[in-house]
């Protein structure tokens, strides 16, 4: 048993090793990743719950690695955060995503909306104002278009400087949106602490609705508390009838999940407006 148990801890170690050398390849595949085009956008709708249209959609990253195939944010972003990868990358994000709702919205002959996430390091770089600017700029997005979403982990960093920084960009005309919302230990102090228009329910709270636990009661105060401070509500993760007639009777103003549409690349998506509406 000693032996085997030898055996084991040196499993593990090797185990550790390979993690770890693994992890210092991939960042460094992810600092050529940006100019060798292997980034790609996909685009999530997001649906007003009363008249079923598109208003917009959240743009989340693809890595197409030349030897691994599809990589999931899961695994690259906070490699990308840690590495300090994730300012260029997240520039590039935006820049596509701002042409990509000019485009769409041009083609819909209305607004279509866009909503980017922010990471905490891309926050608290000093260019984020001008990166956001220049993507908006080259566009022609109307800054009203633009949803910044972020989690209370930007909070880790130094709050004053987060906070300055949010209100410039919210100074420039886009909106913030409170990511995960739910998720966190202090929830309601991070909304009285983050100038914030949108809260976005987490998906954990959406997939127990109607399932006769608390959630159906959170969600509902949730959406009440955001209604008295003036907030949009978007509800993440949307996957059954059920879960939407839940969200319905709750007056939540606008969802977002399977139900509705997955995340797909621009072309793969029906031109908002012209083709029928989701759902
Ligand atoms: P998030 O911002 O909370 O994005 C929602 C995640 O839930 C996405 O995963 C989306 O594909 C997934 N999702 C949407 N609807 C459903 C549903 O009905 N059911 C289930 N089970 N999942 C659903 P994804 O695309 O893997 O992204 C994971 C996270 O990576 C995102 O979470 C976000 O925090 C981060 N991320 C993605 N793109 C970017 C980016 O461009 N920049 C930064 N900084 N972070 C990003
Ligand atoms: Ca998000
Ligand atoms: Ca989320
Ligand atoms: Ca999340």
């Amino acid at each position: 048993a000693k032996a085997r148990g030898k055996n084991r801890l040196v499993l593990y170690a090797d185990g550790m090793a390979q993690a770890a050398q693994e992890k210092i390849v991939l960042l460094e595949d992810l600092a050529g990743a940006t100019s060798a085009g292997q980034f790609e956008v996909h685009y999530q709708p997001t649906i007003d719950l009363s008249s079923g249209t598109t208003t917009g959609y959240e743009a989340l990253l693809r890595w197409h690695h030349p030897t691994r195939g599809l990589v999931l944010p899961a695994e690259f972003i906070p490699l990308a955060e840690e590495g300090g990868h994730i300012v260029e990358i997240g520039r590039w994000v935006l820049v596509e995503a701002a042409r990509q709702a000019a485009a769409w919205s041009a083609q819909a002959g209305r607004p279509i909306g866009m909503a980017v996430n922010l990471s905490p390091r891309q926050l608290a770089d000093d260019d984020v104002v001008a990166t956001v600017r220049a993507a908006l700029d080259g566009s022609g997005l109307p800054a009203r278009q633009l949803t910044l979403e972020v989690t209370e982990g930007v909070l880790m960093h130094d709050v004053d400087q987060v906070v300055g920084q949010l209100l410039a960009l919210r100074a420039l005309g886009v909106r913030i949106a409170i990511d995960d919302f739910g998720t966190g230990y202090s929830s309601l102090s991070y909304l009285r602490r983050l100038p914030a228009d949108i809260v976005k329910i987490d998906r954990s709270f959406v997939q127990d609705l109607g399932s006769g636990g608390r959630s159906t009661t959170l969600v509902a105060s949730i959406i009440e508390l955001a209604r008295s401070l003036n907030l949009d509500v978007v509800a993440e993760g949307v996957e059954t009838p059920e879960q939407q007639a839940v969200l319905g009777r709750l007056a939540c103003s606008h969802v977002q999940g399977y139900l509705f549409g997955r995340p797909q690349p621009a072309d793969a998506q029906t031109p908002p407006g012209l083709g029928p509406v989701a759902a």
